[in-house]
């Protein structure tokens, strides 16, 4: 009798853990992606998403914030965050990192070979290292696959040095997210300069999203580069009231002049593309 009853009570656990097992499966594979700037004040932090996998590109100026946005938009169960991009290491793109990498299991980080001489960049090393984190060095081999979408690195280009540098702007990660008829450029705080080398070199950079580099600074975001990326909307994040004045008129003026629609987080708070599997489409949505 009582064998019996084990038996039943046994059949019965494996039946929830089952049902349990096929209901993430249906929910991992039918999560659309999406792709989220998050409105972390002066600087940036984007999340990719697709049912438990992350990518997060750069955690703005603060770790309480950066922790807050996640856990808004990040499973609860979900503690792994499969790739983090620091696109290069100044306060307002990493500072938020270091709560990342100390409350979740960051898989993989991908950053060049530049250093900070910051105070902050040594801890954030150090952290890096006591945490064991495998590290992905980008080069224009380098793609990142997510939710059906693709992710390829296009700068820095050529020789990155391995040292410390005082212009670490111009080394920024610049990579574009490709999902069927979509496509996401992100270009850290990447100088006019570096922009003028992409179009030089014929750098496939065109998409119908373009982060606006640099939070709009006058220094980004150059007319020649605007018409490549041909972008329909543009993303400026940045905080309300900066003491950088940031966007700049002229940058704002530029993309204007391009027909650009301009999204900015200090307006707009968190902003949110849904991508449909079936019609393999990105849409803004509201938040
Ligand atoms: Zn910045």
């Amino acid at each position: 009798m009582k064998s019996r009853k084990l038996k039943y009570i046994s059949i019965v656990i494996l039946l929830v853990f089952s049902l349990i097992l096929a209901a993430i499966i249906f929910y991992e594979k039918n999560q659309e992606m999406k792709i989220i700037f998050l409105d972390v004040g002066q600087g940036d932090a984007i999340l990719i998403e697709q049912g438990s996998n992350q990518i997060l590109i750069d955690g703005g100026p603060s770790e309480q914030i950066l922790l807050e946005k996640l856990g808004k938009y990040v499973p609860f169960w979900d503690r792994k965050i499969e790739l983090v991009i620091a696109t290069h290491p100044d306060q307002d793109h990493i500072q938020g990192l270091m709560g990342a990498l100390k409350n979740y299991q960051v898989e993989n980080l991908m950053e060049t070979t530049i250093r900070s001489e910051s105070q902050l960049y040594q801890k954030y090393e150090e952290l890096i290292q006591n945490r064991s984190i495998s590290k992905i060095m980008p080069d224009s081999e380098t793609t990142v696959r997510i939710g059906g979408a693709e992710m390829s690195i296009l700068s820095p280009l050529g020789l990155v040095p391995d040292s410390i540098v005082k212009d670490t702007n111009s080394f920024s990660i610049v990579s574009r997210l490709v999902f069927g008829d979509s496509s996401f450029l992100f270009t850290g705080d990447l100088p006019e300069k570096e922009e003028l080398k992409l179009v030089k070199r014929e750098v496939d950079v065109r998409s119908n999203v373009l982060k606006v580099a640099h939070h709009g600074s006058k220094y980004s975001s150059s007319d020649d580069f605007l018409k490549k990326v041909h972008p329909r909307e543009a993303i400026i994040s940045s905080g309300k009231n900066n003491r950088f004045g940031h966007p700049s008129m002229e940058a704002m003026e530029r993309l204007k002049s391009n027909n650009i629609e301009i999204l900015r987080t200090d307006e707009m708070g968190d902003i949110v593309y849904a991508c449909k599997n079936l019609e393999k489409r990105c849409q803004l949505v509201a938040n």
